[in-house]
């Protein structure tokens, strides 16, 4: 029986989380060993023209160029999956001041420069998207998680809980009882708190959990900082999501 044929393709991003795919290392060839990855630049040199069975999009378009070609993947893919936040939810492209941008455009390029660029969106704002992988940059056994689910002819589940979980199984002091900032309780767990065990807040890079009480949380910010510091929190990943 021959092996699901799997693609890795990326758009704007810093191609993180791609990088995570590799340092699987001796788990990638365990993987490749139950599917055939056919298409990955990053990755290879032999690549082939679609159909593929499942394919992993990281990056977000930024030209209309982009978005056409994310719609033939589309097309060519039974399962398309969102690589890290740049995919599942606008991410680094999408932190620009969008009404700053002919601004800045002016400033870089010169008055003479035609832009051809669009707004970072989701990948879901153009195409259907089976699974997100949410982080920046993702987790790599999540990858290896969802892939081995698919394989098993499963849906893969979203985690059910939020950082916070994640962050006092990690016996961390709470940010928001010493009044810093944090988005934890309204993100989707998956990181293990790297962030706060480190020391930084969650700027909330694995999208907004199910049921998330963001009205809840921004009462508690409110208390605790000013409406700049909060749009400046929510800019980092969950600008082009509806909170
Ligand atoms: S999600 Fe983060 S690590 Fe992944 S490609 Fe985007 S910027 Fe890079
Ligand atoms: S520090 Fe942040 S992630 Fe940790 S428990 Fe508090 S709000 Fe949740
Ligand atoms: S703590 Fe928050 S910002 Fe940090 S990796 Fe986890 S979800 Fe992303």
């Amino acid at each position: 029986m021959s092996k699901p044929k799997i693609a890795i393709f990326e758009f704007t991003d810093c191609e993180g989380c791609e990088v995570e795919i590799v340092s699987l290392r001796e788990k990638l060839l365990v993987l490749e060993k139950r599917v055939d990855i056919v298409n990955w630049r990053l990755g290879q040199e032999n690549n082939q023209p679609g159909p593929y069975d499942v394919t992993i999009i990281e990056g977000t378009p930024i030209t209309q160029d982009e978005v056409d070609r994310l719609k033939k993947l589309r097309e060519e893919s039974k399962v398309l999956i969102g690589l890290g936040a740049c995919a599942c939810l606008g991410g680094i492209p999408a932190i620009i001041d969008t009404k700053k941008r002919k601004e800045f455009y002016k400033k870089i390029y010169g008055e003479k420069y035609k832009p051809r660029g669009i707004d970072a969106m989701p990948l879901a704002a153009y195409v259907k998207v089976d699974f997100l992988i949410h982080g920046c940059p993702v987790n790599n056994q999540e990858v290896v998680r969802i892939i081995s689910e698919l394989l098993a002819g499963r849906t893969p589940q979203y985690r059910g809980y939020s950082v916070c979980f994640e962050c006092k199984q990690a016996g961390n002091e709470c940010r928001l009882l010493n009044k810093k900032p944090c988005l934890g309780p309204i993100t989707q767990g998956g990181c293990n708190a790297v962030c706060i065990s480190g020391g930084s807040p969650c700027y909330g890079c694995f999208g907004n959990r199910e049921g998330a009480e963001v009205k809840n949380l921004l009462k508690i910010l409110n208390k605790i900082t000013d409406q700049k510091e909060i749009d400046r929190y929510f800019s980092m990943f969950l600008n082009r999501t509806k909170n």
